[in-house]
């Protein structure tokens, strides 16, 4: 099959269906496959096919590189709570008559036995918190720590996949002193993280083993988490009914609009068919 005949495939990536469906995808002839990467962390996992990073500029800007890139169609396989991006990829699609389709994992479901408080917001977990909750095992990645930043009475343990940047909210409302020079920026930051916020950088899939070991190494007394579903980072919730440990909740935001699906292999056949 000749280049003119493959139809390109844009996939919104980040999440585990997304690197699935690359790699599906990439071994048929029919297929040439370009994921997009945010750029949220340093060395991403490459996916198979081609693959490019940084945001498009708004939905107008998508809607430009749709076009320039001749797009067949869109695979929005996006997290769940990666909404902004979700509306955009819409919105470039409807402008220009591109198909599309969003990954929609199931969310997670409240088992008999356990102790989930829900939320909308990390404002409201973070408000929520009392004594009885320290330390807090905060799993909710680098980005929106800030919520919890004013609850200098109580200690976090924090999982993420790398060390906040200088550029990262916890890090910018800490700021002390100008720096001069590149490294010593990377210096003051490291040093002026909150003194209740520990840290541990790792990246799932995490099995309920390890994270038992965790919890209970760490005294861990609630677990703050997104309800992102999937299988990768669910053990932390089978360990916290077994302890009995509260799971503070935040819950997804609304579906998106348009056509969804719950696995890769529902996209792949969906692409099939279009
Ligand atoms: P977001 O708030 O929905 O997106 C913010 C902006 O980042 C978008 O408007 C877009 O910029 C750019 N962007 C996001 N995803 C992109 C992609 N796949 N390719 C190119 N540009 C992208 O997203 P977020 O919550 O910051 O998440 C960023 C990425 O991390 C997502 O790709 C998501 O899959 C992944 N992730 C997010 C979470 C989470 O909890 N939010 C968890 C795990 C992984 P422009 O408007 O300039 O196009």
């Amino acid at each position: 099959m000749n280049a003119k005949m493959t139809k390109n495939i844009l996939i919104l990536g980040g999440s585990t269906e997304a690197f699935s469906i690359a790699e599906q995808l990439q071994s048929s002839p029919k297929y040439s496959v370009i994921t997009s990467f945010a750029g949220r962390t340093s060395i991403p996992r490459k996916p198979a096919g081609n693959y490019r990073t940084g945001g498009f500029g708004g939905p107008e800007g998508l809607a430009n590189y749709i076009k320039s890139e001749n797009i067949y169609a869109i695979i929005d396989a996006t997290h769940p709570f990666a909404r902004k991006m979700t509306e955009s990829a819409f919105k470039a699609a409807n402008l220009t008559n591109c198909p599309i389709l969003h990954i929609w994992r199931p969310a997670w479901r409240k088992q008999q036995g356990d102790n989930w408080i829900e939320f909308e917001t990390m404002e409201e977990a973070a408000k929520y918190l009392n004594k009885n909750h320290s330390p807090a095992f905060l799993t909710i990645g680098r980005l929106e720590l800030n919520a919890f930043q004013h609850r200098t009475d109580l200690s976090f343990l924090c999982r993420a996949i790398e060390p906040p940047k200088f550029t990262d909210p916890i890090k910018h409302i800490n700021k002390i002193q100008k720096p001069t020079d590149q490294s010593s920026i990377e210096k003051q930051a490291v040093e002026i993280l909150p003194e209740n916020f520990n840290f541990i950088y790792a990246k799932g899939p995490f099995t309920y083993i390890d994270e038992k070991q965790l919890i209970e190494k760490e005294n861990i007394k609630a677990i703050i988490t997104k309800n992102s579903g999937g299988q990768k980072a669910r053990a932390k919730l089978d360990v916290a009914r077994e302890l009995n440990i509260p799971v503070i909740m935040i819950n997804r935001p609304t579906s998106p609009k348009g056509q969804t699906v719950e696995t890769a292999e529902e996209a792949i056949h969906w692409l099939e068919n279009l």
